[in-house]
This record gives C-alpha cells, structure tokens and sequence, in this order.
C-alpha cells in the first residue's frame, strides 16, 4: 500500500494551509500574457522605490567573495545596529528575515503542551510558526480588526509561553499607544515572552506608538522584531532581527541555523542603516501615497481601515476575491484578505504616485462591473 506522506507529517502540520503570498509579477505576465514593465504590483507591502544606492552597492562589493560562508555572527550588521540604533551587540538576534526570528522563537520556547497568544487578524505567520512545532494557537477576537489587549491578557494561562503581536499590524493596519503597551507588559507574566513585531515602525510616524527598543531594557520578556524588507527596501534579500535580553538572545542563538543571514543581506543591511536619505525618501513617498489613496477612496464611495504601515484594507462592499481577479486582468495585483477572515476586503500596499493612480482607475472601472 501508498504511503500517505501528508498523514504521517506530524498532527501540527497537517491543519496547517501554506501561507498564500502576494502573486509574483511573473506568474500574472505569464498567465494573462502581459508585459511584466506593464504589470503593477501592490500586494506585498514591498517598498516602491526600488533599492538604495548605499545598499546596492554594499551588496555588488560582496559578490567576489560568493564562494565563502558569511560571517555567521554577523558582527558588521550588529555593529551597525549599535551605531545607528543604539542596540547593544549582545540583544541582537540576526534572522533570515524577521519571520525566521519569529519562527526561531517557536522553536525555542513552544511545542507541545504550550500555546501562544495572538490577535485575530493578525499576521499569519505566527500561527505557521505556532502549529508547525505542535504548539497551541490561542486566537483573540480583535477590538475594532485592532489587537485588544485586555482580551489578550485574560488569555493567557498557565501553559502560555509566548505571545505575538505587531504593531502596526498586518493586514490591518491598526495600531496601539505606548501607554497601553506599557500597561500590557506591567500586567503579563514575567515568564511570557512578548513577540513585538515592529516590521512597519519606520512608517508610524505617530509619537503615541511604542518604540519598542525603549522597552526592551525594562522588560526582561520582551523581544522586538524589525526587519529591512519594507522601509529599507531589501525584501529579497531576506534579513531582519530580534532585540531582547541578552540571556534570550543567548538561547536563541543554540537553536539558529549556522550563516542564516547571508553575506549580500549582511552587507546591505548595515549601509541600509546609514542611508538616512533613503529612509526619509520612503516615509515621504509613503505618506504622501497613503493621502492619494485614502482621498481616491473616498471619491469612490469604499471605506478602509486607517493604517499606520504602508497599506491599507479596504472594504469593497462586494466579493474582494471577485474585485481581485477584475483587477488581475487589469494588470493590477492586490491582496485580497480572504484567508484572513475578511472576504470583503482587498489590501493596497501604497505605491509610487502613478502606480497608486492606475490602480484607483482600474478600481473605480471593476468596482462597476462586479
Ligand atoms: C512583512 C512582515 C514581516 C517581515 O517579514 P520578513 O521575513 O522580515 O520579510 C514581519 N511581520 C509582519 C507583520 C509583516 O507584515
């Protein structure tokens, strides 16, 4: 008899459905035989603007050196982070991305017999990293599609080792203030460790919000995630960190893959950091972008979620899935947020000026004929 290789996977992984992403501009170009140059992609809350020429050229300096492994402690990235950011070397957890922080952080302190916290609505990766280590996922109805972190805490039990939370947060955009932060962490747990998940703080540009590094060194179980894949452009080259308690950080380093961050990334990670111009540019472009899309949807009647990130979920009224497939042919890739429970909406990551007005275009033509 056939093996069933799904059934023998272990229980955890089985009720798992993989992450969708957002459509790569290949795939569209070549399912509707479309010129890629003329395909818009605003679906994965990539930066618009194309790489820094600080970063860049960081990462052509590394190529030559292709053949060796890359420095697996990372020092030149760490040191940047201290210089730029004030972070200490020793609280630094470098990942292949911040997911691969989030998922070492499953593989450290869950598996079977624990759970995590999180919100509904919150990014679908902490229950990817949750489930795939046997870990129990304790989902919390959301305040206002925002986290509500009283509801959270009345969560947690016992067997309660970890609990994500992104602020601003994905795919919803909302957001919490510092004071209640800092009354959430006061209340928790001392053994609970707090997954921050800050991948769009360079965009809140509100002073209300946390900064999550100004926590870190009052509250011991308290880990912030950062990454270079959004404001500082660098998506592909999979890089991002944890900022924690040394001892944390310490433990997490025993389950890390040896060389997860890898050379190119390492390189231009650290000239990311010191491109101040760059980094400015993306709020501006981002902040201006957030205005022509929000007065755009207005002019067609659709209401969003207010965002503090750099997208934003709007109601469509009608089947989001529908308006999605209209706008594919159009040549426009949105993020329709379906597995996430909200069938109704498409999320818009905010674009160049022109790319946000063909999009509202395209809008405005689909939203007549679904
Ligand atoms: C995009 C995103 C990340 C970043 O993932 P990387 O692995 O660093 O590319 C992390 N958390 C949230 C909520 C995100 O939306």
């Amino acid at each position: 008899m056939a093996c069933d290789f799904l059934s023998l996977a272990m229980p955890g992984i089985q009720k798992l459905s993989p992450y969708v992403p957002g459509k790569p501009v290949e795939e569209l170009a070549r399912e509707y035989n479309l010129d890629p140059a003329s395909i818009i992609k605003l679906a994965s809350n990539e930066n618009p603007m194309g790489p820094g020429s600080m970063a860049l050229e960081a990462a052509r300096r590394e190529l030559v050196g292709l053949p060796r492994y890359p420095d697996g402690n990372g020092f030149l990235l760490k040191q940047a982070l201290l210089e730029h950011l004030g972070i200490a070397l020793n609280r630094i957890t470098l990942g292949n991305g911040s997911n691969d922080v989030i998922d070492l952080v499953a593989r450290t302190y869950l598996g079977p017999g624990r759970n995590a916290v999180f919100s509904r609505y919150a990014f679908a990766v902490y229950a990817i990293a949750t489930q795939s280590v046997g870990a129990e996922c304790r989902e919390v109805p959301d305040r206002d599609w925002g986290h509500d972190l009283e509801a959270m805490l009345a969560a947690i039990d016992t067997n309660t080792a970890v609990v994500f939370i992104a602020n601003p947060n994905n795919p919803t955009g909302t957001w919490f203030t510092a004071e209640a932060f800092d009354q959430f962490m006061q209340r928790l747990p001392e053994n609970v460790l707090v997954v921050l998940d800050e991948a769009y703080i360079e965009y809140a540009e509100d002073d209300s919000l946390p900064d999550g590094l100004q926590f870190v060194s009052r509250y011991r179980n308290l880990l912030v995630s950062r990454t270079f894949s959004k404001a500082y452009g660098l998506a592909a080259l999979r890089v991002g960190y944890g900022v924690s308690d040394p001892e944390v950080a310490e433990t997490l380093n025993r389950a890390r893959q040896p060389f997860n961050a890898n050379s190119l990334a390492l390189a231009a990670a650290a000239a990311a950091l010191g491109d101040k111009a760059y980094l400015e540019k993306s709020r501006d472009c981002n902040r201006l972008g957030m205005e022509q899309l929000e007065k755009g949807l207005k002019t067609l009647g659709l209401s969003w979620i207010p965002s503090r990130g750099n997208f934003i979920a709007v109601d469509t009224g009608r089947d989001g899935m529908q308006v999605f497939q209209q706008l594919l042919k159009q040549g426009i890739i949105l993020r329709p947020l379906n597995g996430y429970g909200m069938p109704a909406f498409l999320r818009i990551t905010v674009g160049l000026p022109e790319e946000n007005a063909l999009c509202l275009d395209a809008l405005g033509r689909v939203l007549n004929d679904v």
